[in-house]
């Protein structure tokens, strides 16, 4: 049976010129990069041009970068820092973060007086500016936290508007970027942002890398405590095997972009064809026009008791796509960002997350459709 994979928003296969880099260097550059002898001097010196690659990519200096383990503790670094470190006394979010921003505010919440204001979500999935810029004008040292490209949706937060209110607003701009570098050009001179944070497993790297971006002269504590790694910012020995693979996905990432970007955006408009001349009654969650090229989530005509069938069957089929649904097969639990978006009667029914990378062609969509025919 071929296997089709269509869930590139939940993490992606590694390219194979970035397993040979990252084969080469757990071969080769074994030592710590924090010993002086010239094991660990090879490995400090790998670690530090992967830092610049990754910097010069995104036009920010090395000192900006820090890595991390991955997003989900690069997130949570920076909002427990923005709190403890530079003293914020409100976080605003939305309600349609990735639970990695979402709870980690939470449980700042609840341990921290500080006040946490949830921006209002058009039924498009797009940010209510009018609302952010109303909550602003409260004059409350902030932090607005708002992340770039929706996993869940694809819905796409412009970086520059928002980080230009967050200036003039004098609020530090947190943007969860996992699901746009990689995919997306970035030039940190011109976005006003202060901190990014990024995860290689979602641009075809290794899983367990990531990276944040600090602005510099942004001063915060470390997570947890240990050794002197990363300025101390981040304690423990490097993983340089999966950060060496993270650059080089990176690097190949932007420069096949224009390409992968153009064949990736063919194929979700051939999906979207497909399911409209296959099914009545198809819906984009999203905003139609504008989400991101990779992401499609669609609402489909069938009645809530096909929900749990569907993802059941595909997967018997060898496909993965993720649910996007209301209920969620085996539990009832609803999709936070859909439930915030969709009204009584599409929230019943079950959605789908098919979420695409350069890998994909239009048999897979074929075989994806025809799956979906026979229920
Ligand atoms: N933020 C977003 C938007 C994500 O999609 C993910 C991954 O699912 C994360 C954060 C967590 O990233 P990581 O797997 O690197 O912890």
């Amino acid at each position: 049976m071929k296997k089709v994979y269509l869930d590139n928003a939940a993490t992606t296969q590694i390219r194979p010129e970035v397993i040979n880099e990252m084969v080469k260097v757990m071969t080769e550059d074994y030592g710590n990069p924090s010993s002086t002898h010239s094991f660990g001097r090879s490995s400090k010196s790998i670690l530090e041009l992967s830092r610049k690659t990754i910097a010069k990519t995104l036009n920010a200096t090395s000192q900006e970068i820090i890595f991390t383990s991955g997003a989900t503790e690069a997130n949570n670094w920076i909002l427990k820092s923005a709190v403890e470190d530079l003293k914020v006394q409100r976080i605003i979010t939305s309600k349609i973060e990735h639970h990695a921003v979402l709870h980690a505010v939470q449980v700042l919440e609840s341990k921290h007086p500080i006040n946490v204001d949830y921006v209002k979500i058009k039924p498009n999935g797009s940010i209510d500016i009018n609302h952010l810029v109303e909550l602003l004008s409260e004059n409350i040292p902030t932090l607005v936290s708002l992340m770039h490209v929706n996993n869940e949706i694809g819905t796409v937060l412009d970086l520059e508007e928002i980080g230009k209110i967050c200036k003039q607003y004098q609020a530090y701009f947190h943007s969860d970027t996992v699901q746009s570098i990689g995919k997306i050009t970035f030039d940190l001179q011109q976005i006003p942002v202060d901190f990014l944070v990024a995860s290689a497993h979602k641009f075809h790297g290794p899983k367990g890398a990531g990276f944040a971006f600090i602005r510099k002269g942004l001063l915060l504590n470390p997570l947890f405590f240990g050794g002197e790694q990363e300025k101390g910012l981040r304690p423990g020995t490097e993983s340089v095997h999966n950060i060496v693979g993270m650059t080089k996905a990176l690097e190949l990432s932007y420069l096949l972009l224009e390409e992968e970007k153009n064949h990736i955006s063919n194929l979700k408009k051939y999906t979207i064809n497909q399911l409209n001349s296959s099914f009545e009654g198809i819906k984009i969650n999203g905003n139609q026009d504008e989400t991101f090229y990779n992401i499609l989530n669609v609402c489909l005509p069938f009645s809530e008791a096909k929900t749990s069938m569907i993802l059941f069957n595909l997967d018997m089929k060898g496909i993965a796509v993720s649910r996007g649904s209301a209920c969620q097969s085996g539990s009832l639990k609803p999709s936070h960002v859909l439930a915030e978006i969709l009204n009584e009667d599409d929230i019943k029914k079950p959605s789908l997350r098919i979420s695409f990378s350069h890998f994909n062609t239009t048999e897979d969509i074929d075989a994806l459709i025809e799956v979906l025919k026979g229920i």
